[in-house]
């Protein structure tokens, strides 16, 4: 018998395994993989971002999925407590742009290490290819879990997680959202969140930008009233299906909820080329490129503002005759090209699939767990914790904390709980 069986050995489970095997608590960790931590591996583009150094409100303002649910276990374990936690235990930390942690060594495997050390120093028991099917209850209260091969295993407690459903190869197949639904818990809508978006615009489909990159740009998702829903200034890139890149992985959770809104698949997207440029300053900017080359083609003026591409894509997009010279350009397409740069609006239909998206938006309903202590509010001893929630966050090291932060207290909560 268990004082808690962890189900899922990843970000959030590792943790939860360690707090719960405090004080010496027989604790089993059950990982369907044969290795642990294989999403942590990979994130971070491998170097594992592990937290977020910025204040309380601005990494609930960059959790746009109920980011704000996390103050409850903040007051018990927070961004601090996780640098505190990898940096006592030998791998020190830096940081980088907008609060950004990662090991100094920028290898995610090192801070896989300092979990795998400590729940070897709390004789945590793992039980790696082992695929939990049920969770097992009785009088309300949870009783342990049965295995895929039939096999039960008893515990006071039990702690969910096993993730969201994206990037499945890693493990995180959905399975704990079936677990949570069999006790009577809602799973609210699940959607790929941090994913590029999809459009089948014609500049899209015929392929005429593809690869163009476009550095700090402001994205907009726009509602139906076509003012703006979100507005990220960032990077981003225009791919073969359509947009990619930091700015339209942000947006991407807004095109869902757009589209749910607004009852229509197709949502209006626009760029900002130029966000940090008044219309004014822009406009007063081009008329005097234009006046010192006068005798210049249009075409030719443009590339010394925009990429070549994106000068012959509008001038096409907009049907002005790029080999007009400066001088001759009418005051109607001075005007179109500038709102084009200010405001150049295009369709999206949709994102690519949750399975390729980096994290899942939506999860077990949060009305139904207690944030202090992360306990079921239906089941007496049922924890969850990490993306399995209806909490989804920007990549930046946010939905790590959130995993980090919701798995201690889990774990910690079924650990002092015991008699
Ligand atoms: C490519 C990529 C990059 C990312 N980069 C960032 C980033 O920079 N910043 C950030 O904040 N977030 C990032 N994320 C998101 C972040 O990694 C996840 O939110 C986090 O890993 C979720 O942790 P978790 O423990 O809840 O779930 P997971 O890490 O998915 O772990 C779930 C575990 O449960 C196991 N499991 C599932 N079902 C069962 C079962 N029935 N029995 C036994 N075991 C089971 C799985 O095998 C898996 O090991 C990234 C995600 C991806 C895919």
């Amino acid at each position: 018998m268990y004082n808690t069986i962890v189900v899922g050995g990843g970000v959030s489970g590792l943790m939860a395994a360690f707090a719960a095997s405090q004080n010496n608590r027989k604790v089993l960790l059950i990982e369907k993989n044969k290795r642990l931590g294989r999403k942590l591996l990979i994130s971070g583009g491998g170097r594992c971002n592990v937290t977020n150094r910025l204040p309380y409100e601005e990494i609930i303002t960059h959790i746009p999925g109920n980011g704000k649910f996390l103050y409850g276990p903040f007051n018990t374990f927070d961004n601090e407590s996780i640098i505190r936690f990898v940096q006592n235990r030998g791998v020190s930390l830096k940081e980088e742009d907008h609060g950004r942690m990662f090991p100094f060594s920028d290898k995610a495997g090192d801070v896989l290490e300092v979990f795998l050390n400590a729940l070897d120093d709390n004789n945590v028991e793992i039980r790696f290819r082992t695929e939990v099917a049920e969770i097992l209850s009785s009088d309300n209260s949870t009783a342990g879990v049965k295995l895929t091969d039939d096999n039960v295993i008893h515990s006071e407690n039990v702690i969910i997680t096993t993730g969201g459903r994206s990037v499945p190869n890693t493990g995180s197949t959905g399975d704990g959202h079936r677990f949570a639904q069999a006790f009577g818990h809602t799973i609210t809508d699940l959607f790929p969140t941090e994913v590029p978006i999809t459009s089948s615009e014609p500049f899209i489909k015929s392929g005429d930008l593809k690869g163009l990159s476009l550095e700090n740009v402001a994205l907009s998702v726009l509602k139906k009233n076509g003012k703006a829903s979100i507005t990220h200034q960032m990077d981003m890139l225009i791919t073969h299906f359509g947009i990619s890149g930091p700015a339209a992985l942000r947006c991407s959770q807004f095109i869902y909820k757009e589209q749910k809104r607004q009852k229509t698949k197709e949502i209006e997207m626009s760029i900002d080329f130029f966000p940090e440029t008044s219309p004014g300053k822009l406009k007063h900017h081009l008329e005097n490129e234009i006046s010192v080359n006068k005798s210049r083609a249009i075409k030719n003026i443009l590339k010394s503002i925009v990429q070549e591409r994106l000068a012959i894509f509008m001038l096409n997009h907009l049907e002005i005759d790029g080999t007009v010279n400066g001088h001759h350009l009418r005051s109607e397409d001075l005007e179109a090209i500038l709102d084009f740069l200010k405001r150049f609006t295009f369709k999206a239909d949709g994102t690519q699939s949750i399975e390729k998206a980096f994290v899942t938006g939506g999860g077990v309903n949060l009305k139904e767990i207690t944030p202090q202590t992360m306990e079921s509010r239906r089941v007496k001893g049922l924890y969850f914790a990490g993306e399995v929630l209806d909490i989804h966050g920007y990549t930046g090291g946010y939905n790590i904390t959130s995993a980090l932060v919701t798995g201690y207290v889990a774990g910690n909560d079924a650990n002092q709980k015991m008699p």
